[in-house]
């Protein structure tokens, strides 16, 4: 069988399984977006999610997060991982926004990972889920399954992303990798993955029966 079959077979199984699959990242607008998934980094997105219903409610559009001071941001990100950089990213990108954005997101790929604290899988998170434009974001639950299926020629998340915008038609970019990050976080898990529950433990050549 072909990659791009035996990805196209996993795929529909991973649709019948988890039809529910979505980000978990809470947000109304690309803006409320791009903050999440910057806060994500490292983070549990439950805890993002209650973080973010202070902070948008505070600071609810890039205007009102440039002129909010560091100390105040940190105080409501503080129980985040590397919060001191985070609220200084947030901070930052906010005012570029304004001044160079029209206090818009921008939806294209390079402007968006011109702004600190953006690198490329969050750019493509925004880029799919807000603007609806097709890009595979490569976390580490995309990235680990996507080596575990065999489909990933290396560990670099770019060249994953390579690897996986080969085998899947571009209509389908935003949907499988919802789709493969909640096998990720489901069942295909960093320590111990769960094969013998695992729909798509026939076509992985990594599974382990028991
Ligand atoms: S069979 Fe096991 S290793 Fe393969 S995707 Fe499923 S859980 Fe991961």
């Amino acid at each position: 069988m072909e990659e791009k079959e035996r990805m196209a077979k996993i795929l529909d199984i991973l649709e019948k399984r988890f039809p529910h699959a979505r980000l978990l990242l809470e947000f109304s607008n690309p803006f409320e977006l791009l903050v999440a998934t910057i806060l994500a980094a490292q983070a549990p997105d439950e805890r993002v999610n209650q973080i973010t219903k202070t902070l948008f409610q505070r600071f609810p559009t890039p205007q009102a997060l440039s002129h909010a001071s560091l100390s105040e941001i940190e105080e409501i990100i503080h129980s985040l991982p590397y919060y001191r950089q985070k609220a200084r990213s947030l901070k930052e990108t906010s005012s570029i926004l304004v001044e160079q954005f029209a206090g818009e997101v921008p939806p294209e790929l390079s402007e968006l990972t011109s702004l600190p604290g953006v690198g490329r899988k969050t750019a493509n998170i925004v880029l799919a889920n807000a603007f609806h434009i097709p890009a595979i974001a490569v976390d580490t639950h995309v990235a680990r399954v996507s080596q575990r299926l065999g489909f990933a020629s290396s560990s670099s998340p770019s060249e994953i992303e390579k690897d996986l915008s080969s085998l899947i038609p571009q209509e389908c970019w935003i949907r499988a990798t919802h789709l493969l990050g909640f096998l990720g976080r489901t069942t295909c898990l960093a320590k111990k993955p769960r094969c013998p529950e695992c729909p798509v433990q026939e076509w992985c050549p990594s599974s382990i029966s028991s």
